[in-house]
Parts: C-alpha cells; sequence; structure tokens
C-alpha cells in the first residue's frame, strides 16, 4: 500500500505540532492539517492570550500599591483597544514562530479542514491523502448550556476579541476559565459577579485553597454567587441583559460570559466513515497507546477528555512521536502529580493530592499550613494574604501535596513539583535552605503540623 504520508495530524494545537515536529525530526514523512490558527487554542484563545490579560489586570492592583513606596501616579486609565491590539500582534507573531517551526522541521502545512475518508485517508481542501498513521489532535471547543437566549452569551473564544470591556460581567462557572475570566474583566474594571451552581468553586481542588481564594476574591469586591444558575437571558430595550436565574432573582448586565466547560471538537470530521468509539461524555476513545478503537488513528489533547493542560498535549505529542518514529526512546506519558495552576488574581498553584483525595486514598496525615502578608504588602494598604499547605503522610514522611494561593503560585509551584515527583520527605524539605526573604522560603519552613 503506498502512502503519501507516515504521519498526517488532524489539528495544529499544542498537541498536534509538537507530534508533526518530533515525528519530522525523526525522520517520518509528516503533513499537518489546520482550519483555524497555527498554535490550536492555548496560542490563540487560551494560555497565551489569557496570561497576557491577566498581567494587565495586575497593574490596577500595582498602581494602588505603588503608593506605599512613595510612588504618586496620574490618574489612571485602562484602554481595552490597546490592550488587545497588542494582544493580537503578539499572537500573529507566535503563529508566524509555529509556521516556521513546522516548515522548517520539514512538515507539509495543509491548511483547511480535515475530514477523515477512512482508516488511512483525509480529505483536505478537495484533495485526499492517504497516511500510514492519522492522529486526531482537534482540542476542544466551548459549550454553553441549552438554556433560552444562550446566543445571548459569550464564551472565552469571544471574549478575547470583545470590541469593548463590557461595564457589568456576569461570569458563569466554577472552574479554571470561570475563575481566571472574573479576576481579569474585575481586574481591569468591570463589575464582576461570578455564578456557580454549586455551593463553592474549583471543585476537586483542595478545600482550604478553595475557601482562601472566595476569601481574597471577596475582598477584591468580586460578587462572588454560589448556589446559583441562570434560567434564561434576555436582551433589554436599552441593549443590556437580564440574567433571570433559577431562584427567580433579576440580575441586569452588559456581557454574561458562560465557562461551562468544553466538548472535544468534532464537527465534520467524518467520524461516519471510521469506527472511532466515544466514551460516555463523548471524547475520543484511545487505548494506553493512544489508538483508537481503529489502530491506524490515534488520538490525543484535548479531545481524548483527559487533563485539558498544554503541557499534558505537548507530552503525548512527544509520547506519540516517539513511539511511532523512535521506539528506542519512548517513555510513556507519567501521568501522576501533574502540577497546574488557575491564574486567578491571586493565583492558584497546586502539586499531587489535595488533602481531601489523602484522606480518602487511606493516609494518615500531618498538614503544614501557613497565611501570611506577603512582605510586598506591608507597606501598602493591601490586606490579601497568601495560603501555602503541605500534605504530608504521617507513616513515610512524604509529601504527597502542595498547594498555594497567593502570587506567582504558579511560579513558586513549578520548582515544588520536581521535589514532589522526585518522592521528597517532609525531611528533606526541612533540611532545604531558604532563599530569603521571599514567599516561597515558606515551604521550606513550616514547622508544625496544624
Ligand atoms: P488545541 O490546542 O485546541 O488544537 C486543536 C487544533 O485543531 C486547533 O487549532 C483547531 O483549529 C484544529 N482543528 C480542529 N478540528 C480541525 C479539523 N477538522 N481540521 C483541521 N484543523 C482542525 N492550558 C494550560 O496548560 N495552561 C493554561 O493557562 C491554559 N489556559 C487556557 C485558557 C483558556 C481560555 C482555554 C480555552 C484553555 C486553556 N488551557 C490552558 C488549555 C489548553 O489550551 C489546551 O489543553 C490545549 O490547547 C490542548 O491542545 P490540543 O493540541 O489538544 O488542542
Ligand atoms: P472546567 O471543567 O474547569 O469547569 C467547568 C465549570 O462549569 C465547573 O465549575 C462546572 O461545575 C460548571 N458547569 C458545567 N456544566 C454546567 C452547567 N450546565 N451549568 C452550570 N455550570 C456548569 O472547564 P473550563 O471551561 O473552566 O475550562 C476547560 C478546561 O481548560 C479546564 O478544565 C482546564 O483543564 C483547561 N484550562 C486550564 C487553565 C490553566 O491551566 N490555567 C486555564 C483555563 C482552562 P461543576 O464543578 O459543578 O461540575
Amino acid at each position: 500500500m503506498s502512502f503519501d504520508f507516515d504521519l498526517l495530524v488532524i489539528g495544529a494545537g499544542s498537541g498536534g505540532v509538537r507530534a508533526a515536529r518530533f515525528a519530522a525530526g525523526f525522520g517520518a514523512r509528516v503533513a499537518i492539517v489546520e482550519s483555524r490558527y497555527l498554535g490550536g487554542t492555548c496560542v490563540n484563545v487560551g494560555c497565551v492570550p489569557k496570561k497576557l490579560l491577566v498581567y494587565g489586570a495586575h497593574y490596577h492592583e500595582d498602581f494602588t500599591q505603588a503608593a506605599g513606596f512613595g510612588w504618586t501616579l496620574s490618574e489612571q486609565q485602562f484602554d481595552w483597544a490597546t490592550l488587545i491590539a497588542n494582544k493580537n500582534r503578539e499572537i500573529e507573531r507566535l503563529n508566524g514562530i509555529y509556521r516556521n517551526l513546522l516548515v522548517g522541521s520539514g512538515v507539509t502545512l495543509l491548511e483547511g479542514h480535515g475530514r477523515l475518508r477512512d482508516e488511512h485517508s483525509v480529505e483536505v481542501a478537495g484533495q485526499v491523502y492517504r497516511a500510514r498513521h492519522i492522529l486526531i489532535a482537534t482540542g476542544g471547543w466551548p459549550q454553553i448550556p441549552d438554556i433560552p437566549g444562550k446566543e445571548l452569551a459569550i464564551t472565552s473564544n469571544e471574549a478575547f476579541f470583545l470590541p469593548a470591556l463590557p461595564r457589568r460581567v456576569l461570569v458563569v462557572g466554577g472552574g479554571y476559565i470561570a475563575v481566571e475570566f472574573a479576576s481579569i474583566f474585575q481586574g481591569l474594571g468591570a463589575r464582576t459577579s461570578l455564578l456557580y451552581r454549586g455551593e463553592l468553586f474549583l471543585r476537586g481542588f483542595d478545600q482550604s485553597v478553595r475557601l482562601h481564594l472566595k476569601e481574597e476574591l471577596s475582598k477584591k469586591g468580586l460578587d462572588l454567587q454560589f448556589n446559583s444558575d441562570i434560567r434564561r437571558i434576555e436582551r433589554q430595550a436599552d441593549g443590556s441583559l437580564l440574567a433571570t436565574l433559577n431562584d427567580g432573582r433579576e440580575l441586569a448586565t452588559d456581557c454574561v460570559f458562560y465557562a461551562t466547560g468544553r466538548r472535544p471538537m468534532l464537527d465534520d470530521l467524518g467520524l461516519e466513515n471510521v469506527d472511532i468509539q466515544l466514551d460516555a461524555r463523548g471524547f475520543i476513545q484511545v487505548n494506553e497507546r493512544y489508538e483508537t478503537s481503529t489502530p491506524s488513528i490515534l488520538a490525543l489533547g484535548d479531545v481524548i477528555g483527559g487533563m485539558a493542560l498544554t503541557p499534558v498535549a505537548l507530552a503525548e505529542g512527544m509520547a506519540v512521536a516517539r513511539r511511532l518514529f523512535k521506539p528506542e526512546e519512548y517513555r510513556p506519558v507519567d501521568y501522576q502529580n501533574i502540577p497546574t495552576a488557575v491564574f486567578s488574581l491571586p493565583n492558584v498553584a497546586t502539586v499531587g493530592l489535595t488533602e481531601e483525595q489523602a484522606r480518602a486514598a487511606g493516609h494518615t496525615l500531618n498538614i503544614y499550613e501557613s497565611r501570611f502578608r506577603p512582605m510586598k504588602l506591608t507597606l501598602t494598604d493591601c490586606q490579601e494574604r497568601s495560603l501555602m499547605k503541605l500534605v504530608v503522610d504521617a507513616e513515610t514522611d512524604r509529601v504527597l501535596g502542595c498547594h498555594m494561593v497567593g502570587g506567582e503560585a504558579g511560579e513558586i509551584l513549578q520548582g515544588i513539583a520536581i521535589a514532589i515527583k522526585a518522592g521528597a520527605t517532609k525531611r528533606i524539605f526541612d533540611e532545604t535552605i531558604g532563599i530569603h526573604p521571599t514567599a516561597a522560603e515558606e515551604f521550606v519552613t513550616m514547622r508544625a503540623p496544624i
């Protein structure tokens, strides 16, 4: 059987690009199909633009706090259009870098929508390409519950391109995107409410972290409404929106932003032409080799419904490229102790088990917790407090989990994640000399369990 390519990847996002580039580097003939934007969600409507907006939102606090250090600033003004234009320019630069990376690695770039024809062929812009292996890396897409007026709401996809910063925003959801965007809108000056259907947002995170973040966000004036959900949205005569909640309350706003999870992107992928099993939630089911029920077709990243994080998609892309084309270097992805951050203001970061997970797994625990006002804030009126927490197995002394709410938590936890992966005990944390004066040194100076 003759093939045009050894590997044809559908989707030039985090996972697809990584798999394509490395496979080509290992000598395979590779093509990648992309219908929308090079770099995928992360680069265009995810991690990167989100982090730029978070930086933008943090300036608000920086300016206020600067007064405590003797700085006087003239009137603060924020211009959304400038931030968005600068962000767009940076994303275009990154798109160009991705193009060069792909082409420079010898990958054939096929611009258009990819559609499966059979277990070895994909149609792009009217042409059919045959490949020994096909990799589906089509990512995910925001989903809004089916309520009357849902077409009046936006998702993260649109938020990055709003023509103006809304005066009032209702954010719906209690996961990563809801919490991050609530901080962004609030920080940039919109009157922001976050509506979450459950008791407390960030389900699955450590309870101390969830409670601490709730307090800190409330202190900043974010209106947190738990046990709340929208029943319908209507446009008012003056152009504003009216959201009616399940309990009958009505909230007037200028923007309803839904962050209620993401579905796999399988639209018009030609799944009817091949035998590919989906799981109960509709994501593509794969085995430990990322093979679908048709072994010549593989899938990875958000479309397989694991942890939807760019570094996870990258690791899976690398594993697929190695297994297919450099098996002697193949190592399976280690899904244990994946660190993650929520870039709210303040940040949350976490690695390993929560206290609740560790107890449920039968561990006897020593818990270390520290709450403090960061030194940087002592000359300011800001009353923000940080939280650091270690979950330690009392019998083995191993640090099972590490959690933080506070400035630069993501930056701090990346290093701690290496220690946890290496199996560090609390004693090793204790014997590590701190870097003084930093907030991070708190992780090696907590002595008494609570
Ligand atoms: P994607 O990056 O989504 O790429 C899929 C690509 O496939 C897209 O370019 C799409 O256009 C293309 N495509 C789809 N169907 C077809 C088709 N039929 N033909 C051709 N092309 C097709 N993760 C983090 O680790 N840190 C963060 O801070 C973070 N922030 C995020 C913020 C937001 C708002 C969002 C939405 C996500 C965030 N994520 C973050 C998650 C991260 O973006 C994803 O986990 C990651 O992008 C998944 O990579 P992927 O390769 O699976 O898919
Ligand atoms: P999440 O799955 O994180 O959160 C979805 C939220 O929406 C949950 O609070 C969920 O509630 C709620 N929800 C779900 N369905 C409904 C509904 N029908 N009505 C009301 N509320 C609902 O999804 P996100 O959209 O926030 O983000 C998608 C993924 O992208 C994340 O899980 C993460 O993997 C990734 N991401 C990573 C980031 C990072 O690394 N910093 C940043 C942004 C995204 P409940 O908890 O009750 O189910």
